[in-house]
């Protein structure tokens, strides 16, 4: 990874009347130690974060990036985030991208133990270069998330539903999927039904009706998914939320994970069968994930 940028933000009250937020954040050195060893998020992984993809300078679903990133706060029982202070933050942030695709993450972390405040960072990154799994897809395996479709209701401290730091699982996913000859997984609940990939979520196509699974069990709504729902709509596609069953997955003419930096990538295979795959309307899908989408 690239390192660009950095930018650490200071704490600042969300003040109605105040609009200018900049010089509540200061650019530090990106290559350099910038955070305190007390930090709860590297002890922890306590604390949230969201990674939105850039391209040629523009910040894509900076709004929606926001607002999960303050549900995600709600419900670790974080301090709410200044969203105008963060707008400004990630705008700041997008301009020192060059021409291509950057990723901007922001992280908020609890904070120093027994510190006063949370800690707030921003961070720029040149993008890999994912141009080649857009167009050629990827093969998944599923794996059991190791609950049920009810344990979000029923356990909320598992947190389930925020974008935590805690994603060491998640990569463990990915690892065990690569053991598998796959090159992503699909994450399934222990009573059968589909969730998430372990950095994306799923859309299934059935004739003209696209499908994801309702992000209430315990999945986070994608950014990218909402997104391209919204441009299938315009299209004439039907779209919506559904519990699906994990046999679904096998009846789908077509299916992609999807996320703000590598967007659509198509399933080309599921636990070693070869699944259908459409490369032109993924590309276009991709034209239209590519675009500057606000
Ligand atoms: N689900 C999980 C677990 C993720 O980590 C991500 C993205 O990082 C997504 C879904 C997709 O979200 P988005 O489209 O906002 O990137």
């Amino acid at each position: 990874m690239a390192w660009r940028h950095a930018l650490l933000l200071h704490p600042a009250a969300s003040d109605d009347a105040r609009t200018d937020f900049s010089d509540t954040f200061t650019a530090i050195d990106p290559s350099a130690p910038a955070l305190s060893v007390g930090e709860l998020s590297t002890q922890r992984g306590d604390g949230i974060f969201e990674s939105i993809g850039v391209v040629d300078g523009h910040a894509l679903e900076v709004e929606p990036h926001l607002e999960r990133l303050a549900h995600s706060a709600r419900i670790c029982e974080l301090p709410a985030p200044n969203l105008a202070q963060w707008r400004q933050a990630v705008l700041a942030a997008a301009a020192e991208c060059p021409p291509g695709e950057c990723v901007i993450k922001l992280i908020l972390s609890r904070g120093v133990e027994h510190g006063p405040t949370p800690t707030a960072w921003v961070t720029v990154a040149t993008a890999a270069d994912n141009s080649g799994v857009r167009a050629r897809g990827i093969r998944v395996v599923t794996l059991d998330r190791g609950y049920d479709i009810g344990a979000p209701a029923r356990a909320p401290w598992l947190l389930l539903g925020a974008k935590t730091l805690s994603y060491a699982t998640n990569m463990a996913a990915i690892r065990e999927a690569h053991r598998r000859g796959a090159d992503d997984a699909v994450f399934v609940s222990s009573d059968g039904f589909l969730l998430e990939g372990p950095t994306s979520s799923l859309v299934l196509r059935f004739g003209d009706r696209f499908v994801t699974p309702e992000p209430g069990a315990g999945i986070l709504h994608g950014t990218t998914q909402l997104s391209l729902f919204a441009w299938l709509a315009e299209q004439g596609f039907d779209t919506g939320y559904e519990t699906l069953p994990v046999s679904a997955l096998r009846e789908a003419d077509a299916a992609w994970l999807l996320s703000s930096v590598r967007l659509a990538a198509g399933i080309t295979a599921v636990d070693g069968d070869p699944f259908p795959f459409d490369a032109d309307f993924t590309a276009s899908i991709n034209r239209y994930l590519l675009s500057p989408r606000d």
